[in-house]
């Protein structure tokens, strides 16, 4: 059952009424936002929906979506599989007034006709489920080119001509930023100024 290709479109109202159930597969190539995101567009999206009656004779889609994706790590820069296993809740309202109505738990999605796009309404869910850093799992990391990547990142930042030209009294704030060269790059151009304009 779970290895059905499930439609591009279907009518919401339709299902709805029939209180229907709907479990498939989507091919991954269909999510164009998602797969942006992600290293590999083969696979599938594994689908189980429920269309229920909301008030005011909304649509409300509820059900899981699982799929596997391949992600950067972001300790080694080698790509890894991650599963997503997400739960999703969409009210479908029929303006934008209507979704900008809906309490701020809810989900909602904008469709005037009853046809709706599957993407559409699950793609959201997809994008949200995926994790702001993709790491492999805790000591499966690849960690040859993780070290080499890891000494890559400690000396750039202070291999530039701007280094060379700081005087000495700079040398303790370049060791202490060498973990967080980016949030603190600004600042050590900022205190460098400072430090300047006080010596004038
Ligand atoms: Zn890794």
């Amino acid at each position: 059952m779970l290895n059905t290709t499930l439609p591009v479109q279907i009518n919401h109202r339709r299902f709805v009424s029939d209180n229907a159930k709907l479990q498939g597969i989507i091919p991954l190539q269909r999510f164009e936002r998602f797969i942006a995101l992600v290293e590999d567009e083969a696979g599938e999206v594994e689908a189980q929906l429920e269309f229920k009656k909301a008030r005011k004779h909304r649509s409300l889609v509820i059900g899981q979506l699982r799929t596997k994706v391949s992600v950067i790590c972001q300790n080694c820069m080698a790509p890894t599989q991650i599963e997503l296993d997400t739960e999703l809740s969409v009210l479908v309202v029929n303006s934008e007034e209507a979704l900008a109505q809906l309490h701020e738990d809810d989900d909602g999605l904008v469709c005037e006709d009853e046809l709706i796009l599957l993407v559409d309404l699950l793609e959201d869910e997809l994008i949200l489920a995926l994790p702001m850093v993709g790491k492999h799992e805790e000591g499966k990391c690849q960690s040859a080119l993780g070290n080499a990547v890891k000494a890559l990142s400690a000396v750039k930042p202070f291999s530039g001509d701007e280094c060379e030209e700081r005087e000495e009294g700079q040398e303790s704030q370049k060791g202490a930023s060498k973990d967080t060269y980016r949030p603190f790059a600004g600042l050590a151009d900022l205190t460098a100024d400072m430090v300047l304009k006080k010596e004038e």
